[in-house]
């Protein structure tokens, strides 16, 4: 009987070959694919002008993205794509000033077709010593670019949530805590400190800590005489000063703490200093960001996100340690069935300092770039968002009823309207509404003191002057037409 059996076994297996094949497309198909896809690249990039930066309404149909049993046409697919473009904010728009504007850099889409396409592991070394190297690469690159020794090491991230998450519990295994001293375990944060390193806390269990909100100045700054005075207070109270999170350009205003004091103090004082570099990081390619993030290099740690401040797509984040084995100490683990695929040469694999183990090979999206254009045209870039900053807030100082926020440290400027008569709240509140429904530019709006405040966040590498411009016209337009109204 065996043989009947085998014969059936195999008759069932050239059937579901011939299904499974489906999945692998031959050289026509690909084509056909390939085409279909590159017109749809070259259309989509060749309109991009007359997009608008938002849109509020487009009809979707809730069934858009449904799927079934039988295969669709690649121009049903890559329509049913399109509708995705179509509404909200446009993140390839060079007029999208709001939260912090993401990048999306064609090499980096190119660069992960060419990742996706050899799927290598590069969370263990041994599997992708090539991907490996050429993503250590990257970590060593930032690690130079903050101004670290060679003992650092660092991970690259799905994003700066990740990246805080580990950073925090890096920090927390290299200063010991354990779960009976958190509670007089003591953290010093301020205002401005993005919620992610709150959310980091928590999903560490360190959420009961005392989380101290350190005093800012009258920029937003953490002021570092505060923060040894209450430092000094702590200690006396028989607390335990863990860490402090420095922000080297906050979300919501853009500021820059003052790092060099801040890590005088930490190092005085035995703090972890964390640098959350999230969003201004990358402005250190700068004169002017090199002068502002001075003192980053005494950080334990720092986050990085490229697909903010390198115009990489999402997805891209970075944690820098400066010592790498206190990042391994906390992520690293081994399974049997990994086997002789650890300790590979001696160094570390990406997973060893993850929470991930299989992940994206995150490399080429980011090396590509880089390799391609050189690094002058993202200093260019970069010094360019810094000066459209300043302008806009010049411009914007000299139209009637506009008031600005202080210079801005970055790229990112705070304002207001202040009308000649009702509440202020509602009035910009009105006002950016105007600015959703003309769609041109798009900003974002944040709560600063209890005042509803408007920001302008440059960061797109799309974003040039014409759009300022075009945003400062739509700003004056609609100041006065809600005025008259
Ligand atoms: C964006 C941002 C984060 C969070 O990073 P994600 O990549 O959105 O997870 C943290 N800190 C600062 C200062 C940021 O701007």
């Amino acid at each position: 009987m065996p043989n009947s059996d085998t014969e059936a076994i195999s008759r069932s297996l050239r059937e579901l070959e011939s299904q499974a094949r489906l999945l692998d497309p031959g050289p026509e198909q690909r084509s056909e694919l390939w085409n279909a896809v590159g017109a749809h690249v070259h259309e989509r990039l060749a309109n991009l002008a007359e997009q608008a930066a938002y849109l509020a309404e487009f009809p979707l149909n809730p069934g858009a993205f449904a799927l079934a049993e039988t295969p669709s046409e690649v121009s049903d697919a890559v329509a049913s794509l399109e509708a995705v473009a179509r509404s909200g904010i446009n993140q390839t728009s060079g007029g999208h000033f709001a939260y912090i504007p993401g990048g999306g850099l064609f090499a980096s889409a190119l660069g992960d077709l060419l990742a996706d396409l050899g799927n290598r592991y590069s969370g263990i070394q041994f599997a992708a010593p090539a991907a490996s190297l050429m993503e250590r690469s990257l970590i060593e690159w930032m690690a130079r670019l903050v101004g670290y020794p060679d003992t650092a090491g660092g991970d690259l991230t799905s994003g700066g949530s990740i990246a805080t998450l580990e950073a925090i519990v890096t920090a927390r295994d290299a200063g010991e805590i354990r779960s009976a001293d958190v509670t007089r375990t003591v953290v010093y944060l301020t205002t401005q400190t993005h919620h992610c390193v709150e959310k980091a806390l928590r999903i560490a269990g360190l959420g009961e800590c005392v989380v101290r909100h350190v005093p800012l100045d009258e920029r937003w700054r953490m002021r570092p005489d505060a923060l040894e005075e209450i430092v000094e207070a702590d200690v006396e109270a028989g607390l335990r000063p863990w860490l402090v999170v420095a922000t080297a350009g906050t979300t919501d205003t853009g500021a820059v703490d003052p790092l060099a004091a801040i890590a005088e103090i930490a190092e005085a004082r035995g703090l972890w200093l964390h640098a959350d570099a999230a969003y201004g990081g990358f402005f250190i390619l700068t004169e002017h960001g090199r002068r502002m993030l001075a003192g980053i290099e005494g950080s334990r740690s720092v986050v990085l996100d490229p697909h903010k401040g390198l115009f990489l797509p999402f997805g891209s984040g970075a944690l820098i340690v400066r010592d790498e084995r206190q990042l391994a100490q906390a992520h690293r683990y081994s399974a049997t069935y990994l086997g002789d695929a650890r300790d590979a040469g001696g160094a570390f694999s990406a997973s060893d300092l993850s929470v991930e183990l299989t992940r994206p090979f995150r490399g080429p999206r980011f090396w590509l770039p880089l390799k391609l254009f050189g690094l002058a045209p993202f200093r260019a870039a970069l010094e360019e968002k810094l000066l459209l900053a300043r302008y806009f807030h010049l411009r914007l100082s000299e139209m009637p009823g506009w008031i600005p926020g202080p210079e801005p440290d970055l790229s990112v400027v705070t304002f207001r309207y202040r009308p000649r008569r009702g509440d202020p709240n509602d009035f910009n509140r009105r006002l950016i509404e105007a600015v959703y429904a003309d769609g041109r530019a798009v900003i974002s709006a944040t709560e600063i003191d209890g005042a509803y405040t408007l920001r302008l966040a440059a960061l797109h590498y799309r974003s040039h002057l014409d759009d300022v411009e075009a945003l400062l016209d739509v700003l004056g337009r609609e100041s006065e037409r809600l005025e008259a109204a």
